[in-house]
């Protein structure tokens, strides 16, 4: 049965770093454009900061949540299987679930938004009479890369890596070879065909959803709609629908932490993490800490232990587990530094943190989550690239939108000593005029994202237009029935 209201289902793979975002939408959905939403995760019980983030989505609640079981993958993945890969397997064999669930909504959904995994579940949408959009939570460079990859699959040959020239993506900024999504640098591993798979799938929907906004993007949003650019790829159109960030409180501002941030003056605090999943070599945890103990600046410091395999390594299982900082930290870092900063082990609030007055720069991984709360906190950024398309949103932050500095060296591929880490911190917490410009620039971006989200905004326009491609849709099916 249909029912009034729109019904969008959203299904988010796991990982924080993906649901987030999921949710965000679906709030939106909910409050500003009279959506009931339906958020579909594969239950996961391994991550209380996962469990955090869906209690905090959940009140008020809005919207509800289905759990899918997790599908049993063991024997189609073993101790090589890469996150992309893994991902893709796990959301392919969830499809019968999903398909169950979705068959026994009372009221049937309108609309299936997916993020950028779940492309193969557009079948199922379309057996279902659903309309099937894809919600890619990153920016419209990313998603230029992505359409255009199958293209440069059959161009390029070798390995992308030891390429000598950018790769050229009509209308849009060339990707030089070292800014490549990681997951494709083995073109043997499996992650990379699935890669380019979803490259091929996501113009088979019906649109697409970006948590960028215009302003922010022009020139490449252009390209992807430019019919003898980028659109002959994309096809579908597309909609800037963000920056969609969770809100403040979602955490008591009572807490140490806060009493401590409140304490401290403007703009005086460094707040240092890498996302739900980023972790740093031993080596270069050491010389972060020498980097921020030399810096003398204020800090907060999300601490994970050491990666053992590879910088995303926290992915799966981040806030779970005993973790003893000093086990890995400096010797006496700990009490040298107690009245500069704060270390907090594995997760914390980071809304809540960066959108405290005291904060006045984040050292940060660029996944986009982090990168658009930072902006819409005003707040510069040292970009520290880790895994993902972050090397590319990092060359954004720095070259494009000129709101983060960054060290000379790749931070995955040598360790970042700690002078330079003093540098680059000082750069973006003390006055000088580097610092000034960039503190200056973030300013403005913040009053243009919240510009776009605002009523008649162009964000808000845009997830208008999907609200009424759905109804059109929804008097469709009456009409059929
Ligand atoms: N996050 C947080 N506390 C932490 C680390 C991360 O709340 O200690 C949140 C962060 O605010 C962001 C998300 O986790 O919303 C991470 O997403 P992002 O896209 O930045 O990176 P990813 O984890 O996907 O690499």
């Amino acid at each position: 049965m249909m029912s009034s209201k729109p019904h969008a289902a959203l299904l988010s793979s796991p990982g924080l770093g993906h649901l987030i975002p999921v949710l965000e939408l679906g709030k939106r959905l909910v409050t500003h454009h009279n959506f009931q939403v339906t958020v579909l995760v594969i239950a996961s019980h391994t991550s209380p900061a996962e469990s955090q983030v869906i209690e905090s989505a959940m009140s008020p609640k809005l919207f509800d949540i289905v759990q899918l079981p997790p599908p049993d993958i063991s024997s189609l993945v073993d101790a090589k299987t890469t996150t992309v890969s893994l991902l893709s397997i796990m959301m392919r064999e969830v499809r019968p679930a999903f398909r169950s669930s979705i068959s026994a909504m009372k009221s049937h959904p309108t609309i299936l938004i997916a993020d950028l995994f779940g492309t193969e579940f557009f079948p199922i949408a379309d057996e279902l009479q659903m309309l099937k959009y894809v919600y890619i939570a990153s920016n419209a460079w990313f998603l230029a890369m992505f359409l255009y990859s199958p293209i440069l699959d059959k161009e390029v040959e070798g390995e992308y890596e030891d390429q000598k020239e950018p790769f050229i993506i009509p209308g849009c900024r060339s990707l030089r070879p070292h800014e490549v999504f990681d997951a494709m640098l083995d073109r043997n591993n499996q992650q990379y065909h699935e890669l380019i798979r979803m490259g091929i799938e996501i113009p088979l929907s019906d649109g697409i959803l970006l948590n960028t906004w215009e302003d922010l993007e022009p020139t490449t949003l252009a390209a992807l709609r430019d019919e003898s650019l980028l659109g002959q790829v994309a096809k579908v159109p597309i909609y800037t629908v963000g920056p969609l960030r969770r809100s403040i409180g979602s955490t008591s501002s009572t807490s140490q932490l806060f009493e401590w941030l409140d304490k401290q003056p403007n703009e005086s605090v460094i707040y240092v993490s890498f996302g739900s999943g980023g972790s740093l070599s031993h080596e270069q945890t050491i010389e972060l800490a020498w980097g921020l103990e030399l810096s003398q600046q204020k800090f907060i410091w999300v601490v994970r232990p050491p990666a053992t395999n590879g910088a995303d390594a926290a992915f799966f299982t981040v806030g779970s587990g005993e973790n003893d900082v000093s086990e890995y930290l400096p010797e006496g870092f700990l009490n040298r530094t107690y009245k500069l900063g704060i270390v907090v082990p594995m997760w914390a609030p980071q809304v809540d943190i960066l959108s405290h007055d005291s904060v006045g720069g984040f050292l940060s991984h660029c996944g986009w989550n982090s990168t658009i709360e930072s902006i819409t906190s005003a707040v510069p950024m040292i970009a520290w690239p880790l895994y993902a398309e972050q090397r590319m949103n990092a060359t954004l932050l720095n070259e494009e939108f000129g709101v983060a500095v960054r060290s000379k060296v790749l931070p995955t591929k040598e360790v970042v000593g700690r002078e330079e880490i003093e540098t680059v911190v000082r750069k973006i917490m003390e006055d000088n005029p580097e610092g000034n410009v960039i503190r200056a620039r973030v300013k403005q971006l913040k009053c243009d994202a919240e510009k776009a989200l605002s009523e008649g905004g162009s964000s808000n326009n845009q997830l208008s237009q999907v609200a009424k491609h759905c109804e059109i849709h929804m008097q469709r099916m009456k009409v059929k029935d």
